[in-house]
């Protein structure tokens, strides 16, 4: 049996009930057969496989706190530490009911590539809870920020794990964590990334993720002779990362007629009022069937269906398996000419199978979204030196990051005869500098 095959069998035996880390590994091992096969007997040797599939540690903790009725409530909180060998552990939070320990490894396990794709010292990880915060008053949703950091802060810290926000967990969650941890740990240090402004982040942070999967998108498209502007985008979420997405896809010329919640999506053909959006669901914290008060002429469906608009670019912006292959169809069908993905592992297997083979362009999440990691990299910079750089200088080495990335992408691609295949470039891409890491540090 190949030994792909052999340690994809074993990561399913292993970890029974974990389904989406069992896609996770599969993508990513199914893509480094020709790399695998190149190097079987040392990696083979060493185990690397093996060892590359094992988190270096997780942690499963109890998060108490007390609601307004007084009622105590009772949480799980997670971090998994995925891969050290080229960084401390380095990515987001996630705060959302269907959070279990399945959940965090696999989006630990795609942060390992991603982190690595970004050419940054950052190793993987990833955390969160099964709590939800929607309906949750302020006041709620910082007892339960300080209980989880009460138990988190004793294993992150700005040398060994630096977490930031993902799904549910925003700037205000990111302050008040931020807070408990200054105030057990007695130190103020790059602890988190994605702080405010105020008290050591970075500009562009929040911008990061939406506007770096448009440069990715962008420099994608000029590689095969298209062009951003004038194109008709979809996109699917209506929370950080695609509401910046959004807006520099606005700000490239490009034209967004679709947004979504986990209710119902908006279809508006002059193009999505971003002032509407950001008010809604920055400021209010409303749904999305609020959008229609603001824009009259557009359209509220409830459940799915931004994949059947007609468009020339689709963005999946909201969380994962949420493009599937009936979509992917629709697409073809409508012309769509590129996917990027900005949720990670928005789209399903045979999804991707099916834009891949139909001649749609399609940049993977650990490439595309990677611009947000990418930033909070460049926030740990900036607070290991004690300085704050401006907007234009982040920006500007974004951009010069998402578009590095593609550029290794597309390389590592052609060098294993797979040219114009960015899931196999980029996993390839991302695999090559920890395996050597992993190789040099021994076992
Ligand atoms: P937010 O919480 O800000 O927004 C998530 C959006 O997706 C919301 O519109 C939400 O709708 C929708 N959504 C969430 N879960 C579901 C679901 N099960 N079905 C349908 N819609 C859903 O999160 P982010 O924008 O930060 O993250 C979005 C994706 O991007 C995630 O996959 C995340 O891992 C990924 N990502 C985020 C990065 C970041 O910097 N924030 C970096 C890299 C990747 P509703 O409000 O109704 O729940």
């Amino acid at each position: 049996m190949a030994y792909v095959d052999e340690v994809i069998d074993l990561v399913v035996k292993k970890n029974p009930g974990e389904p989406e880390f069992h896609q996770a590994v599969k993508e990513v091992l199914e893509s480094l057969r020709p790399v695998i096969e190149a190097h079987e007997d040392v990696y083979r040797k060493e185990a690397l496989l093996e060892q590359l599939v094992e988190p270096e540690r997780q942690i499963k903790f109890r998060v108490p706190w007390v609601d307004d009725k007084g009622q105590v409530q009772v949480n799980t909180g997670y971090r998994v530490q995925f891969n050290s060998a080229i960084g401390p552990y380095k990515g987001g939070l996630r705060f959302h009911p269907s959070v279990y320990i399945g959940i965090i490894k696999f989006l630990s396990f795609e942060q390992i590539f991603k982190n690595s794709l970004t050419g940054l010292p950052i190793g993987g990880g990833k955390g969160g809870s099964d709590f939800d915060p929607k309906g949750k008053s302020d006041r709620e949703i910082m007892a339960f920020c300080k209980s989880f950091m009460t138990e988190l802060c004793k294993y992150i810290g700005a040398d060994t794990d630096v977490p930031a926000g993902d799904i549910g967990v925003g700037g205000r969650e990111i302050g008040y964590m931020f807070g408990q941890y200054k105030r057990i740990r007695g130190t103020f240090e790059g602890c988190l990334t994605g702080k405010g402004l105020d008290f050591g982040g970075s500009l562009v942070r929040t911008e990061a993720t939406g506007y770096g999967l448009l440069y990715l998108t962008a420099e994608m498209l000029r590689h095969n002779g298209h062009d951003l502007k004038g194109k008709t985008v979809v996109v699917s979420g209506s929370g950080n990362v695609a509401t910046y997405a959004i807006e520099k896809a606005h700000q490239l010329g490009a034209k967004v007629v679709t947004a979504s919640d986990s209710n119902g999506w908006v279809y508006d053909p002059e193009g999505i009022d971003l002032a509407a959006l950001k008010e809604i669901k920055e400021v209010n914290r409303q749904r999305l069937t609020e959008y229609k008060k603001y824009r009259p002429n557009s359209e509220y469906h409830e459940g799915r269906g931004v994949w059947s608009v007609k468009c020339d670019v689709a963005l999946p912006c909201a969380t994962q398996n949420e493009l599937n292959l009936e979509d992917a169809k629709m697409l073809v069908a409508n012309g769509c000419i590129a996917v990027a993905e900005g949720a990670n592992m928005p789209t399903t297997l045979d999804a991707t199978k099916y834009l891949q083979e139909n001649g749609v362009l399609f940049a993977p999440g650990k490439a595309a979204n990677a611009g947000g990691v990418a930033t909070s990299a460049l926030e740990m910079s900036q607070n290991s030196e004690r300085l704050s750089w401006s907007f234009e200088e982040v920006d500007q080495q974004l951009q010069r990051i998402m578009t590095n990335i593609f550029q290794k992408v597309a390389d590592a691609a052609d060098r294993y005869g797979m040219s114009g295949d960015y899931v196999a470039g980029a996993n390839i891409a991302g695999f090559e500098k920890v395996a050597n890491a992993m190789l040099a540090q021994g076992v």
